[in-house]
């Protein structure tokens, strides 16, 4: 029998998130955790219900783990995440909530059904709203809307040394090694329809280190006294031995906001995972599909449906139905070579179906000239630049309608 206490693990910092739990958790008749299956997260999650088992927090009557499938993890992620989810469902206090966006909302159905380009840190960040944190929120409202009381929602945000001891815990989106998504949940949960005032958030992990993360996956709740989790096999897709120096970021595999995709590049290195290795391909292809060969552009001003001219003239947009086929045959291809499934037969069979309905986002209409054509320059102001030398070049030149519209004002690309 052993005599390692919960407060041997790195003291301190499991001091402290045990006082930040013990100081909100009574004050909430429900309670939940924000999961992505990441390391922070999953450190955050497997210390919770340890410290439930030995006592040290009550036995909430039901802990309710929503945990976002987004269908594009990396495999040992999304393996050690089964694993857990298994072990979870043998408490009969918890229960577990596996979210994903609906069809046409995912990831890959969105990009090559929809055709809006992958995102991109600048203009386009569209993914994680819509594959984490509106199917989290429709879940959690599901959850708490019509009962009595108050929730609690713990998430896995970190923000190193700076601990806040007292009051309501201050979290901003984290960046540089941490997993993505984290931030959002804060912004937007407390927000939603019919569960406003309902919900507080707490990140109890906040102050830890990632040497402190790592030493509890890897060392501490592996083993039986603090649970037994599997979760030694996360190591793997962070970097194995070396996780704690690499400090990967993981998410979606080859996730186009990540200057670099450090999480694949380490696990397709390792014999078991070397069949990954054209997943590596996933990154280039999304940055092809956003060059302007691939793309459409709005050829002049756009008329608004409030009748003002839209500011951003010949602004690029949709992807061409061509280059949609394009990608679709190389990750069909590079999901067969690599073993996984990033598109599964209900997806591919609605991508097909979107594509064949020539469909695009709105205020699209897919007749506009590709966005690498050669066009006369349009200004705001509605002043025009034509293009220089337009002889040499007319056979390939659009002469822009310069004002179009009024177009739907919802999402465009
Ligand atoms: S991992 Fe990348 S692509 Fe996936 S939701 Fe996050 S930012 Fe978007």
């Amino acid at each position: 029998m052993t005599t390692i206490s919960i407060r041997d693990v790195h003291a301190d910092a499991v001091e402290m998130t045990l006082q930040s739990l013990q100081a909100y958790w009574s004050q909430h008749q429900h309670h939940a955790v924000a999961w992505s299956g990441g390391k922070d997260s999953t450190a955050l999650l497997t210390l919770l219900i340890h410290l439930i088992d030995v006592g040290l927090l009550p036995q909430p009557d039901r802990l309710h783990v929503f945990y976002a499938d987004t269908r594009q993890e990396l495999p040992p992620i999304q393996m050690a995440a089964e694993q857990i989810m298994a072990r979870l469902r043998q408490r009969n206090w918890i229960t577990v909530h596996v979210v994903r966006a609906p069809l046409d909302k995912r990831f890959l159905v969105y990009i090559l059904g929809r055709g809006v380009p992958p995102p991109n840190n600048n203009t386009l960040r569209w993914c994680t709203r819509q594959i984490k944190v509106e199917p989290m929120a429709q879940a959690l409202q599901g959850v708490i809307e019509g009962v009595e009381g108050t929730a609690l929602m713990l998430t896995g945000v970190r923000q190193g040394e700076s601990a806040i001891r007292d009051g309501r815990i201050a979290m901003s989106c984290s960046k540089d090694g941490a997993e993505c998504g984290q931030g959002w949940y804060q912004q937007v949960l407390p927000e939603a329809k019919g569960v406003r005032g309902k919900i507080a958030t707490l990140a109890p992990l906040l102050h830890w280190r990632v040497c402190t993360i790592w030493d509890w996956l890897k060392v501490w709740a592996p083993m039986p006294e603090f649970g037994g989790w599997p979760t030694q096999i996360l190591a793997d897709a962070y970097g194995g031995d070396d996780a704690k120096e690499i400090n990967a970021r993981t998410g979606c595999i080859g996730c186009p906001l990540a200057s670099r995709d450090a999480a694949l590049e380490t696990i397709v290195e390792m014999p078991a995972w070397a069949h990954l290795r054209p997943l590596l391909e996933l990154k280039p292809l999304y940055r092809w599909m956003r060059e302007p060969k691939q793309r459409l552009r709005k050829a002049g001003l756009e008329r608004l449906k409030s009748g003002a001219i839209g500011k951003n003239p010949q602004r690029m947009g949709p992807l061409t139905l061509e280059a949609r086929e394009t990608a679709l045959a190389r990750i069909l291809d590079i999901q067969a070579r690599a073993q996984v499934d990033l598109i599964n037969t209900e997806e591919l069979a609605r991508i097909r179906e979107l594509i064949a309905a020539k469909t695009f986002p709105n205020k699209w209409a897919g007749d506009e000239p590709r966005a690498d054509t050669w066009m006369d320059s349009i200004y705001s102001d509605g002043s025009v630049q034509p293009l220089l030398f337009r002889d040499l070049i007319a056979p390939t030149t659009v002469t822009p309608d310069l004002i179009r519209g009024p177009a739907s004002s919802e999402q465009s690309a």
